[in-house]
């Protein structure tokens, strides 16, 4: 990474803003999974060591406008009441972030009413030595993701007016091009915390010079959200190996039926465009050749064990079968670089997770014998947590978007906004 980092500058008594991505799974104002904020740690307790003037921390947390409409429309559906007010309490609000992280740094953190405002500029501004600060939720203000430039700036400038330097730690976020991510970062000195550098050092890693022979797995519901992550991955790896609901459009594309299986009718040429570019280019693209289909989708439901050309009418392919496990274990422990994204089946439900479980035993045992293992956010990250194996590969991103992204090529530009290292 060619961008400076917390370590290139001088951060004792300076006023030290930050953004970092505390977008915890929240349940009635219970944190499910705190990962995200440990994952930060290191950074903060770097920047408090340095002395600063004081810290302010930034996050978004959900999405509030979205969430909401979308919760009251299933509270509609199932016609149930809806409290708009402490729906946002229990799902937007940072207090039970702060409180937490406040316990893991076993020192006050105070929070602002808001990101934005006289009130929580006068109290940046009351901050003592070395205090730290939680602003709320980023997204209540429209402006940080407005796609017009000026209302962005202008919510970065009241965000830039409470720093003299700017760390950007949340690489969760920085696929995305919002006012405390990107904007405010063309306001003030800005730089990379660690974890930040960590995530690009190990991606980088599999994009760049990966250690041959390089696999990898790409799971997950739809081709739709990975297409270019496949179409770039496959021209650098040794092996490409393709689970979850997206195999069965693949299996249309070569004329099998697929019952009730998941199917993107739209992709089924696409499909077919990328095992001819595959043939074509002589790319391991490797299909399940068995599956485990269910009669519901439901844990209880009836299930067995089929050849893909042989899924019964009526019945859903819920996960890779135990031939396939087989097959991809061993390219995966074959293997000195593996990439994972995306679970192989339906693996939130136990009785369909098998193949997702087996493929992240094959990671840790990558990794026992040498390789460099990554898995990208969100599901996979679930799943690798599921099978009790997070600390047994060598890196499980924080950012599931952001790290697909930046596996199928693009700049992010949470990162491009940063000073580049002399
Ligand atoms: P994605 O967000 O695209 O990575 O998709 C993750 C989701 O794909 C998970 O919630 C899985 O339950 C789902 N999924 C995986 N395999 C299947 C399948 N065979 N049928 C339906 N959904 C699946």
């Amino acid at each position: 990474m060619n961008k400076k980092t917390v370590r290139d500058i001088t951060l004792t008594g300076k006023r030290v803003l930050m953004r970092v991505d505390f977008n915890v799974p929240l349940k009635n104002g219970v944190i499910q999974d705190d990962i995200r904020i440990r994952a930060a740690l290191p950074t903060i307790q770097y920047v408090l060591q340095q002395k600063p003037k004081y810290l302010v921390l930034m996050s978004h947390l959900g999405d509030p406008k979205k969430d909401t409409q979308k919760a009251k429309e299933k509270a509609e559906k199932d016609g149930k009441p809806f409290d708009g007010a402490k729906y946002i309490e229990g799902k937007h609000r940072m207090k039970p972030i702060v409180e937490r992280l406040s316990a893991l740094l076993g020192r006050p953190v105070k929070l602002a009413p808001a990101a934005i405002g006289d009130e929580t500029k006068a109290m940046v501004d009351g901050l003592g030595n070395g205090e730290v600060l939680m602003l709320e939720n980023t997204r209540f203000h429209k402006e940080e993701t407005a796609k017009d430039a000026a209302d962005r700036e202008k919510m970065a400038k009241a965000l830039a007016a409470y720093g003299d330097v700017y760390v950007n730690d949340a690489f969760g976020s920085a696929h995305r091009a919002h006012a405390s991510t990107e904007t405010v970062a063309h306001f003030l000195p800005a730089v990379a915390g660690f974890l930040m550098e960590k995530e690009l050092a190990y991606l980088s890693k599999a994009i760049e010079n990966p250690a041959k022979p390089y696999v990898a797995i790409i799971g997950g519901a739809e081709i739709s959200g990975k297409i270019d992550v496949i179409q770039n991955l496959m021209t650098r790896v040794d092996a490409l190996l393709i689970g979850g609901g997206m195999m069965f459009t693949f299996c249309k594309a070569q004329g099998m039926e697929i019952g009730k299986s998941l199917l993107e009718e739209d992709k089924i040429d696409l499909a077919r465009q990328i095992l001819e570019t595959a043939k074509a280019k002589n790319v391991r693209l490797l299909l399940p050749t068995d599956c485990l289909v269910a009669d519901k989708f439901d844990n209880a439901a009836a299930t067995k064990v089929v050849p893909v050309k042989a899924i019964p009418a009526g019945w859903a392919g819920v996960d890779i079968g135990p031939a396939t496990v087989d097959a991809f274990a061993a390219e995966i422990r074959k293997a000195k670089t593996v990439v994972w994204n995306g679970p192989m089946g339906v693996f939130e439900m136990p009785n369909f997770a098998k193949g997702t479980m087996a493929v992240a035993q094959a990671l840790a045992d990558a990794t026992k014998t040498g390789a460099v293992t990554i898995v990208g956010g969100g599901d996979s990250a679930s799943a690798i947590a599921q099978a009790g194996l997070a600390n047994n590969v060598s890196h499980v991103s924080t950012g599931g978007g952001a790290s697909l992204e930046y596996l199928e090529g693009k700049v992010l530009p949470g990162v491009a906004a940063l000073n580049d290292a002399k």
